[in-house]
C-alpha cells in the first residue's frame, strides 16, 4: 500500500504523546543533491479512538486555516486526545513559503493532483503520500481553505454529496456543526471536481469538509476564529477531543451555486471595478462591476452585469483583469430537509 512512496518521516503515527516533525520529501538540486523538503506534521496521539486529518496550505496562499492549525498544534495536550489528531499546516510546503496558491517547484496545483503519483513531480508526491498513507487512517479530514490571491470568499464551509443518504445527512450534521455563516454542498463541478483531496478522501471512507474562509492572500480574523472554533466543535463531536470547552454554533445557512449563470467573467482585459461586495444580494439584471481601460481614456467602462439573482459569495481580488477571468460566484438558497441530528 504505502510501500512505493519515497517520502518518509521519522513521525510514528502509531505512538502516544505529541511528535512535531516533517515528512521528507527528496528532491535531487546543484545545491542538494540527496536533500529533502520539509513538509511539517504533528502527530498527537492519545490511547485509542478515532483519528482526525486536519490540513492547510494544501494552496499556499490561503491563511487562515495556516494559523488555525499552528494554534491548535501549540495548545492541544495530548492528554486532552482520546484518539489521534494529525495536524499539517503547511501541506504544499513549497508554496506556502513562496506565497503561492502552486508550487514553484513544479507549479504543481495539490489540490489538482489528487490521487497523485510515488515518483511523481514534488507536489505529486505529497499528493499521492496523504492518499497511500494518511488517510486510510482518517475518520474525519478537514481540508481548510480560503480564496487566495485571486479571490474573496464569504466565510464557508462546503461537502461533497454524501455517497448514501445515511452519509449525506453526517455530512449536514458536519456542515451545522461547523458553523459556518453559509453552508454548501458542491461535487467540485467548475473546481478540481475528482481531483482535490476532498474527493479523494471521501472515496477512501473519511466525513471530509472544506471551508473558504476569507481570500486575497489576507488573513480575516472573522474566518480564523470560524476555523478554530468550528473545528474543536468537530472535534469534540467525534470524541477526539471529548472535553474541550466550545460555545454552540451560529445556525448557518445552505446554499448552491446554479450553473454557469452564477458567475460573472471579465470579457476585456482591463481594470475591475466592482459594484457589489462579498455578502450582498443582487437581482438579475443588476450592475455587477466596470471595466476600465487607462490605455484608452476615453473609451467608455464595459459594464457587467448579473445574470441571476443570488448572494455574493465570491469577487475577483486583484484590480488588473484578464479576458476570461471570474469576476463574481452567486449563491441561492436551498432545502436541504429538516435537521434529522441529535445537535439540534
Ligand atoms: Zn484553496
Amino acid at each position: 500500500m504505502a510501500g512505493n512512496t519515497r517520502i518518509w518521516t521519522p513521525i510514528d503515527y502509531e505512538a502516544d504523546g505529541k511528535q512535531s516533525d516533517c515528512l521528507r520529501l527528496p528532491h535531487s538540486t546543484d545545491l542538494s543533491a540527496y536533500g529533502w523538503i520539509p513538509i511539517p506534521l504533528v502527530c498527537i496521539k492519545h490511547g485509542s479512538g478515532p483519528t482526525a486529518l486536519l490540513i492547510a496550505g494544501n494552496h499556499g496562499d490561503e491563511y487562515e486555516g495556516q494559523i488555525a492549525l499552528c494554534n491548535l498544534a501549540r495548545r492541544i495536550r495530548p492528554d486532552q486526545v482520546s484518539g489521534r489528531l494529525i495536524i499539517m499546516p503547511a501541506l504544499n510546503f513549497p508554496a506556502v513559503a513562496a506565497g503561492r496558491r502552486v508550487s514553484p517547484l513544479d507549479e504543481g496545483n495539490l489540490n489538482r493532483s489528487f490521487p497523485g503519483a510515488a515518483a511523481g513531480s514534488p507536489t505529486e508526491m505529497i499528493a499521492h503520500y496523504v492518499c497511500e498513507v494518511l488517510m486510510p487512517m482518517a475518520d474525519l479530514v478537514v481540508d481548510l481553505h480560503s480564496g487566495g490571491r485571486s479571490l474573496d470568499y464569504v466565510a464557508s464551509a462546503l461537502v461533497r454529496p454524501g455517497r448514501s443518504a445515511e452519509e449525506h445527512e453526517q455530512l449536514l450534521s458536519l456542515l451545522r456543526l461547523f458553523g459556518a455563516p453559509i453552508s454548501f454542498i458542491s461535487d467540485g463541478t467548475g473546481g478540481g471536481g475528482s481531483t482535490t483531496l476532498a474527493a479523494a478522501a471521501q472515496e477512501q471512507g473519511a466525513l471530509t469538509l472544506t471551508t473558504e474562509l476569507g481570500g486575497g492572500a489576507r488573513l480575516s480574523k472573522a474566518g480564523l476564529a470560524l476555523a478554530e472554533a468550528g473545528l474543536k466543535r468537530l472535534l469534540k463531536d467525534q470524541r477526539i477531543l471529548p472535553d474541550i470547552e466550545i460555545d454552540p454554533p451560529s445556525p448557518t445557512r445552505f446554499m448552491t451555486v446554479r450553473g454557469h449563470s452564477a458567475f460573472v467573467y471579465a470579457r476585456d482585459r482591463g481594470v475591475f471595478e466592482p459594484a457589489a461586495e462579498i455578502g450582498d444580494e443582487v437581482v438579475a439584471g443588476q450592475l455587477a462591476g466596470r471595466i476600465h481601460f487607462p490605455d484608452l481614456p476615453t473609451r467608455e467602462p464595459e459594464s457587467l452585469v448579473f445574470e441571476t439573482a443570488g448572494l455574493v459569495a465570491c469577487r475577483r481580488a486583484p484590480s488588473l483583469t484578464d479576458r476570461g477571468d471570474c469576476l463574481f460566484k452567486l449563491m441561492a438558497d436551498t432545502d436541504v430537509g429538516p435537521d434529522r441530528s441529535s445537535h439540534a
